[in-house]
């Protein structure tokens, strides 16, 4: 097993279960382990019935109907009705591991139906995942970089990897890559995203630098996916660079407006619920001057969203708040003065639904939540664009097997997660489906590995 997080562990004990022995190349050291699977909270299951993990019904075509409007059509159809059908088995063999799930969730976030939570978040997913693959006999080498592969026609004879700062060999009979994307190799992002890729922060894994992926290319493996393709969102510019994690996102925007550095409003922050837009934020700050934005909201809107682990910048004027974020007070001033003018209603908005509150004679317009900036203290949180994955991967089969370029398919290796999450996720983002990818090509690659190994 190539990659230490929820895709890897589920192939490892579902290889080891299938009589295989098992051993997992994890990159990060044991305190990190666990890859962006450390930060998750919610994983996307259909359902026809209420369950432990999740209220009402979402059934396999609802499921569906969700992923073609995200991907626009987009995806591969054997793939993806796969891993609808695999997710409804997902709750119960999740359980079996020692995961446990929360009370379906109440709240804004609008989930409690699609996705089920598991208690502890991603770090309690992980660390219960190692602790029964290691009592199933499942060897874990930390600190392990898989570099190359060593081929004998389109078997995988050996894997080679890096170590305590020497190379090793481990001869196998297959292997499971499922070692994330490339979204923290800042210079392979550059390739596509030019000088900008530098004030990109990564919200996830240092790990994740694609160094697998590279490897199983030259090797010949098919290329699917667009390499622009990045999940990304707003989170807030005071972040760390690397691994920051759920909470330095930035859940305001649709509470007030969204300036870039030259104090002008770029996009609409009202177009559709929260949990539907979220994920187009990084995108359009990534486009704007600089990659840099700032969103701006008053005393009304205080409170009523997610926090994050940051203080807004807080000031009683909108010109001594774009002193503190250093912009043009006076074009700020008018930019605020332009979207009020623009509001004709009073009163408080309605955040659970499309209120159609809307500006008037504004461009862009904010179609929903349109609500006057003029109580004070005014608030501002500085953005860049917070990158939590990559699209481009490999493309695999419905065996989690993996394609060559020339045509056909490796005999003995697999994929699963993030590395192959392009073949079914061309664009855009349903919350939770990442987990639900990665444990259904984990498990499908691990017992397909410990098979083909068997023989
Ligand atoms: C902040 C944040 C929140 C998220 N929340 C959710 C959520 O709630 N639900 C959801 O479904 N998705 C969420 N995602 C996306 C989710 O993290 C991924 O879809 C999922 O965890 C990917 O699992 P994976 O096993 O493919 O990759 P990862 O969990 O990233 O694991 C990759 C592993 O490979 C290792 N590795 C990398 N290179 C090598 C190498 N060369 N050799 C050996 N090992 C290597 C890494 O160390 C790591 O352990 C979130 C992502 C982020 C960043």
């Amino acid at each position: 097993m190539c990659g230490g997080g929820n895709a890897a562990l589920c192939a490892a004990i579902e290889a080891r279960r299938a009589g295989a022995t098992v051993i997992l190349l994890e990159r990060g050291p044991q305190h990190m382990r666990g890859g962006n699977t450390r930060h998750t909270r919610d994983i996307r299951l259909a359902h026809d019935a209420p369950n432990a993990a999740a209220d009402g019904a979402y059934g396999e075509d609802e499921f569906y109907a969700d992923l073609l409007r995200v991907t626009g059509g987009e995806t591969n159809d054997v793939l993806a009705r796969l891993t609808i059908r695999e997710s409804a088995t997902l709750a119960d063999w999740m359980a079996r591991q020692g995961v446990r799930w929360q009370k379906p969730l109440t709240g804004t976030l609008s989930l409690a139906r699609t996705n089920g939570f598991f208690l502890g978040g991603g770090k309690h997913l992980v660390n219960t995942y190692y602790d029964t693959a290691q009592r199933l006999g499942v060897e874990v080498r930390y600190g392990a970089t898989v570099r190359a592969f060593e081929l004998d026609g389109d078997r995988v004879a050996s894997v080679i990897y890096e170590r305590f700062d020497r190379e090793h060999r481990v001869a196998c009979g297959a292997a499971v890559i499922a070692a994330g994307g490339f979204e923290a190799d800042v210079d392979w992002l550059r390739e596509y995203w030019g000088d900008a890729a530098d004030r990109f922060t990564i919200r996830g894994t240092p790990y994740n630098t694609g160094v697998a992926l590279k490897a199983l290319y030259d090797a010949g493996a098919k290329r699917v996916g667009d390499p622009r393709g990045l999940h990304s969102v707003a989170v807030d510019a005071r972040a760390p660079r690397f691994d920051g994690g759920i909470v330095t996102r930035i859940d305001s925007i649709p509470f007030g407006i969204v300036v870039n550095a030259a104090g002008e409003r770029f996009y609409d922050e009202g177009e559709d619920l929260w949990p539907k837009r979220y994920a187009i934020w990084g995108k359009l700050i990534a486009d704007q001057p600089g990659q840099a934005a700032y969103a701006i909201f008053d005393a009304k809107a205080a409170g009523r969203f997610i926090p994050s682990a940051f203080r807004p910048l807080s000031a009683a004027s909108i010109g001594e708040l774009a002193r503190q974020l250093d912009l043009d007070a006076n074009v700020l001033t008018a930019t605020v003065e332009r979207f009020n003018a623009s509001i004709s209603a009073g009163g408080e908005v309605r955040m659970d639904r499309l209120d159609g509150r809307s500006t008037s004679g504004l461009m862009p317009p904010k179609s929903n939540w349109a609500q006057r900036i003029d109580s004070a203290p005014y608030y501002a949180y500085p953005l860049r664009p917070g990158v939590t994955f990559t699209y481009l991967g490999v493309e695999v089969d419905a065996d989690a097997r993996v394609s060559t370029s020339e045509g056909g398919g490796f005999e003995n290796v697999f994929a699963a997660g993030e590395c192959m999450a392009g073949n079914i996720l061309t664009r855009g983002y349903l919350a939770g489906l990442g987990l639900t990818i990665g444990a259904t090509f984990g498990r499908i690659a691990g017992v397909g590995a410990a098979q083909y190994a068997r023989a």
